[in-house]
């Protein structure tokens, strides 16, 4: 635990925590707490409420509000905005009956506002219903702390280059695994599809993946992983850094992506690799229009990060290979071999919207001519 920031923590400290915390929970009533996407389009905000039982199906839930013009989402003189929530899972922080409320954002007029991507996700995904969309995404971030210096990264200069770090054991090459480590758990008690969990290519970088999940909800559940994730990580003292390439990792280190599997019932049956191949046409066509909502910033992020180096394809080339991880789209080995399974898009960065993501996918391969 000694690379954790714990200068940070309440001077009270832990045994009164857990005094607290570990009172009897109340026999009926339920803490609430409705989480967000903001204006920003990439950081989650989060308000908690009681409820005097638990509600049992999600359309209980009632519509909640917000001052949108403390969330970059509206004007002080038309502040108030509107939480819709969508997906309910049991909260690992307060265990018991209390919930996490996964929410979208609606303005005054109930329509969604400029951050809320889920309203157009949801229609699509419904459309090619048929299909059964499956995904799967690899979140990759950075742990640093309130400062943005990396774990485990000296104070002054660089730690020894990357090599080591992938996947690696020992107190000389992981860098926070307590953090990975509960937030695994925590993500297991939730009921979120967590598939696995691995330390990244850059010191003090690692990766969970979310999936598979059909259709809307792995932008529910990736959005939820991600609000724990720094819950998680408040908890230590450290911060969890989405960007792609920060700026003190510019130099010879990876960046921070979150590649995207993709595969339909068709591509997932015998022979689906003609299905794979075939998606590849509109995964094409669309590349650029898919660039400039890979990240929340038009593409901007992504020219940071796709450089062609470091396991990156170029972020204006289309491209695809298999078992090639300097492509936009990778079809994995395995899934070659047998000739069915799925593909995997390299290009979302890191802070991407999943609900963006997975939206462009699917009109790319199954509505794009
Ligand atoms: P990589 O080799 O690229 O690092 P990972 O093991 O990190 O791959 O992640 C694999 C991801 O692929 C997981 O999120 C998993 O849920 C997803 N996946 C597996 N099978 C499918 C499928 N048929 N369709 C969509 N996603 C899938
Ligand atoms: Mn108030
Ligand atoms: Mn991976
Ligand atoms: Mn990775
Ligand atoms: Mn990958």
């Amino acid at each position: 635990m000694s690379h954790l920031n714990y200068e940070t923590r309440l001077p009270l400290g832990q045994a009164t925590i857990d005094h607290f915390m570990g009172l009897p929970a109340h026999p009926s009533k339920c803490q609430a707490t409705y989480v967000w996407i903001d204006g920003t389009g990439e950081q989650l905000r989060a308000k908690t409420r009681t409820f005097n039982l638990k509600p049992q199906y999600l359309s209980e839930y009632p519509i909640w509000n917000y001052d949108g013009s403390s969330t970059g989402q509206a004007e002080g003189l038309n502040s108030d905005r509107y939480l819709r929530p969508v997906a309910v899972f049991p909260d690992p922080f307060l265990q018991g009956h209390n919930v996490l409320v996964m929410c979208e954002t609606l303005d005054e007029t109930m329509k969604p506002t400029a951050t809320n991507h889920r309203q157009n996700c949801a229609a699509i995904m419904k459309k090619v219903a048929e299909h059964h969309p499956w995904f799967g995404m690899e979140q990759e971030y950075l742990i640093v702390d309130r400062d943005e210096h990396p774990l485990g990264w000296p104070k002054h200069g660089y730690p020894a280059p990357q090599g080591k770090y992938y996947c690696g054991v020992g107190a000389d090459r992981a860098f926070g695994r307590e953090v990975v480590e509960t937030h695994y758990r925590a993500c297991l008690h939730a009921g979120i599809n967590i598939f696995g969990t691995n330390a990244e290519v850059t010191p003090g970088q690692w990766e969970f993946q979310i999936g598979t999940c059909e259709g809307i909800d792995m932008g529910d559940q990736l959005w939820m992983a991600r609000y724990i994730l720094h819950r998680v990580a408040e908890q230590f003292g450290v911060c969890v850094s989405l960007d792609p390439k920060p700026k003190v990792t510019m130099g010879d280190w990876n960046g921070a992506g979150c590649h995207t599997n993709f595969s339909t019932i068709e591509m997932r049956r015998p022979n689906g690799l003609n299905a794979i191949f075939e998606a590849m046409k509109g995964l094409e066509r669309t590349h650029s229009e898919a660039m400039s909502v890979y990240d929340p910033n038009g593409g901007r992020d992504n020219l940071r990060r796709l450089t062609g180096r470091h396991e990156t394809s170029q972020a204006d080339k289309f491209s695809w290979g298999i078992a090639n991880r300097a492509c936009s789209i990778r079809i994995p080995r395995q899934v070659a071999d047998e000739t069915k399974g799925y593909l995997e898009d390299r290009r979302p960065s890191s802070n991407c919207d999943p609900y963006l993501v997975t939206a462009m996918i699917v009109k790319s391969c199954l509505l794009s001519d």
